[in-house]
């Protein structure tokens, strides 16, 4: 039996997985992803396992250390990768005081103020928000154009998202578009593949053939160029 509880520790909101099982004697703390696993026999309660993890406190700090320390050590081995415009690069990960992405040669440093999902994340967006506002800056003239002004509807306002779950979203009342920063990691045809999707959508609200007669009158290798985002880079 496998469950999660929550526990504010410091601020921080410790996600626990907790997993009892008959055969387990006694409780049993290891860190996954820097998040507690316990296990335990099944007739421990909660509140049991909330207080033997509230009482580890230091121990969760120390191992933390430990497991970035580690990963810094073996970036080299792991061979962690990154897909950037379509391109693999290798990752590696420097403690700095300030986060942020660099590419050096053919390879992408994290400077990171501390090795958690957060700041990377936080790093990358900022990285990727510059890298896309430079390509809607390029695209759009042409869809402002052959969508907008052709259709005699105002250009739209565009802003950018980290969305994992779709890549752009259109509010065709708001005549506002939100395109996701995850696209970073395509190629740069993909992000005009979607900036065209969601101009269309301007003019047609759901993906009915008329919707796609506009996508596909505008860029016949649409499907080609959608096919990519498929692929889980
Ligand atoms: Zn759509």
């Amino acid at each position: 039996m496998e469950k999660t509880l929550d526990l504010v520790l410091n601020n921080e909101t410790l996600h626990i997985t907790v997993i009892r099982k008959k055969q387990n004697k006694r409780m049993y703390l290891r860190l996954k992803n820097g998040q507690p696993v316990i296990t335990c026999p099944m007739r421990c309660s909660d509140r049991a396992v909330l207080e033997f993890v509230g009482k580890q406190e230091a121990w969760i700090r120390r191992q933390r250390a430990k497991e970035a320390a580690a990963k810094l050590r073996h970036q080299g081995e792991n061979g962690e990768r990154m897909y950037w415009l379509g391109k693999p690069y290798d990752v590696s990960v420097e403690p700095a005081s300030r986060s942020r992405m660099v590419f050096d040669g053919e390879k992408i440093v994290f400077y990171l103020k501390e090795d958690t999902e957060a700041e990377r994340k936080a790093a990358f967006r900022s990285a990727a928000e510059k890298q896309m506002q430079m390509f809607i800056d390029h695209y759009r003239g042409e869809w402002d154009e052959k969508i907008c002004d052709a259709s005699r509807i105002p250009h739209p306002v565009i802003r950018m998202r980290d969305m994992s779950s779709r890549w752009g979203s259109c509010s065709r009342h708001k005549g506002e578009i939100h395109m996701s920063v995850q696209l970073m990691h395509y190629p740069p045809v993909c992000t005009n593949a979607v900036l065209l999707h969601e101009y269309a959508h301007l003019l047609v609200s759901d993906h009915s053939p008329a919707f796609y007669a506009v996508v596909l009158r505008h860029m016949p290798e649409y499907r080609d160029i959608h096919r990519l985002l498929k692929q889980n880079l």
